[in-house]
């Protein structure tokens, strides 16, 4: 018996351990997707390949697996780059898988014809091709093993359609897949090195000698599993913590230690900072004044010696995340140290937090109609603790919808939060429901998401409809990309001055219509009582939805939190 290069590259990613595969298929990958699901893989079959890359990086953050994603050539493969490209900046670990054109026509146009290799490079760690169909099998290890070895992040693999067309024989398949095993740890790139104890011992010292230590960390932290060790950290040392965006949820919100409601006094007082599994990029204001204190010694914990090279922190521990810090908690434990609750930092931290939390609450108990971001946004909160554990997965994104969603919306457990993370990029929210339904089915998956950011891929919640996974996508609809036209008087002329501004989409859309055209449930909401019954029936059908909330136009600010850069 003969098989084909589509048989074996199925094969060879179900040998490998893949499971599920997102993407959009076509010339010359249907094969390839119909023999995958043959074999027993779940492939989520989307409209847009941008989504279905984005799916499989949030799928290789939640699982800790890679993500896989199938695309065909030229336009699909460029598609793909929006995922492929976020997954890197994440330092998730993905790989795009495309086909592309007959290698002996290249560069005679023809159809779908891109070099495809040169155009993912700039986002891989690795892009390889397979030139032949018995290099299938070692290619589809070597992309598998990359994309999560070191520091994670996105793969590509090529696989021409006369290679998808070649034949061999099933018993040098086997052969061939037996071989790609054997080799599997020689083309695995190796960067653990053993952490050496001087290291750890000046790191504990730090932490034990500082008057207003901070532990931080970040999606690097979580995606490393470093709950635990984390956990048993702070519990022991009684030291503040901050977790980032979609750090939260590492430990509780509601944890008695925790810094998020007083940010500004703990990163700007800290004294030593122990961060972990987060870059100090523009998320933590450089590391750098005026946020944070000029004096402020950084200890940084990272998979990545290249982060850590360029932070230039005081002492950078490399590894990962949960290695670190269990030999950091071993190293205590020999000599243990408490902060306790009557510290005048944790004192300080734990009053500012309380006062501030006071502050919002005021805000928040409000019932403002036409809604505004808080009202809305405590709704959807209390609606979600009424679920307890397992607590959904939250998605957000859109410029007030999520800055209100961070500090608002309570998270509990680990990697229970997808976000527009290091990009900041918008339109990944149906994509990441998707993701986190297949990867957490236990978790309901709840989206709160802006109506510009919705927008972006609107057409997946047929995705949704079509598998009935459990998703609720909130829509804070305000009609336009950060709410109603702000433009002053003196912007608004010239010939076409009568149009809709640049920011405004068609006022009070009817996103809820969009599912039903599809067979899901959609409601339409305005009043407080009117949302809380959208989510208490939707949360408990576990159904695909779209709750599409009216919010006053003129709510918000411009570009939320980050006005200064627009
Ligand atoms: P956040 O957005 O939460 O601030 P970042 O994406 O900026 O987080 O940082 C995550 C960091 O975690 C990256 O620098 C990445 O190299 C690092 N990282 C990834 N995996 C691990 C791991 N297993 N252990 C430690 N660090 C990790």
């Amino acid at each position: 018996m003969e098989i084909d290069g589509n048989v074996l590259a199925a094969k060879s990613l179900v040998h490998f351990g893949v499971q599920h595969m997102f993407g959009v298929v076509g010339i010359p990958v249907t094969s390839l997707a119909n023999r995958a699901v043959s074999l027993g893989v779940r492939f989520i079959a989307f409209h847009n390949e941008q989504s279905a890359g984005y799916a499989a990086s949030a799928y290789g953050y939640l699982t800790g697996r890679p993500g896989v994603f199938l695309t065909v050539s030229g336009p699909g493969c460029v598609h793909g780059l929006a995922g492929l490209s976020n997954a890197s900046v994440n330092t998730w670990p993905t790989v795009m898988i495309s086909g592309s054109c007959d290698q002996n026509d290249v560069g005679r146009g023809d159809f779908q014809e891109l070099n495809q290799i040169e155009a993912t490079k700039p986002f891989t760690k690795l892009s390889v091709k397979a030139s032949h169909i018995t290099e299938i099998p070692a290619r589809v290890a070597q992309v598998l093993d990359w994309a999560q070895s070191a520091r994670p992040g996105g793969c590509y693999l090529d696989l021409p359609t006369d290679v998808l067309h070649q034949k061999i024989s099933e018993s040098e398949a086997e052969k061939l897949l037996t071989e790609a095993d054997k080799n599997r740890s020689i083309s695995e790139p190796k960067i653990e090195r053993p952490l050496s104890n001087s290291k750890i011992e000046e790191a504990v010292s730090l932490l034990r000698h500082a008057e207003r230590p901070l532990i931080v960390f970040g999606k690097g932290a979580a995606y490393a599993r470093a709950e635990h060790v984390l956990t048993k950290l702070v519990n022991s040392t009684g030291i503040p913590f901050l977790p980032t965006p979609m750090g939260k949820g590492i430990l509780p919100d509601t944890h008695a230690l925790a810094a998020t409601a007083a940010r500004s006094l703990a990163i700007g007082k800290c004294d030593v900072a122990l961060v972990v599994g987060a870059r100090l990029n523009w998320l933590l204001h450089f590391g750098e004044p005026p946020k944070w204190s000029k004096d402020v010694k950084f200890i940084l914990v990272d998979v990545s010696e290249e982060e850590i090279e360029l932070r230039k922190p005081h002492l950078g521990l490399i590894g990962d995340a949960k290695h670190v810090i269990e030999v950091l908690n071993k190293e205590i434990k020999d000599d243990p140290f408490c902060l306790g609750s009557t510290h005048p930092w944790v004192e300080a931290i734990s009053n500012k937090a309380k006062e501030n939390v006071a502050r919002m609450e005021v805000q928040l108990k409000k019932d403002v109609v036409p809604f505004n971001f808080l009202t809305p946004m405590r709704i959807i909160r209390d609606a979600i603790a009424g679920l307890g554990s397992p607590a959904p997965v939250v998605v957000s994104e859109g410029a007030n919808t999520m800055d209100v969603g961070r500090s608002v919306l309570v998270q509990t457990e680990p990697r229970t939060r997808l976000d527009a993370g290091t990009w900041g990029t918008m339109g990944v929210g149906l994509g990441y429901c998707i993701a986190a339904a297949v990867a957490s089915p236990e978790r309901l998956v709840v989206a709160v998401e802006g109506d510009s950011g919705f927008g972006f891929s609107a057409m997946e919640v047929e995705t949704l409809v079509r598998y009935q996974l459990p998703v609720v996508v909130i829509v804070f609809n305000n009609g336009g990309v950060y709410g109603g036209d702000r433009r002053r008087p003196e912007e608004i002329d010239g010939p076409h001055k009568d149009d809709p501004a640049p920011t405004d989409f068609v006022p009070n859309a009817g996103y809820h219509a969009l599912i039903e055209a599809f067979g899901g449930k959609g409601y339409l909401v305005g009043t407080p009582d009117e949302l809380k019954s959208a989510l208490s029936e939707s949360f408990s059908a576990r159904k695909p939805a779209v709750v599409n909330v009216v919010i006053d136009p003129y709510a918000g600010s411009e570009s939320g939190r980050m006005q200064h850069k627009n």
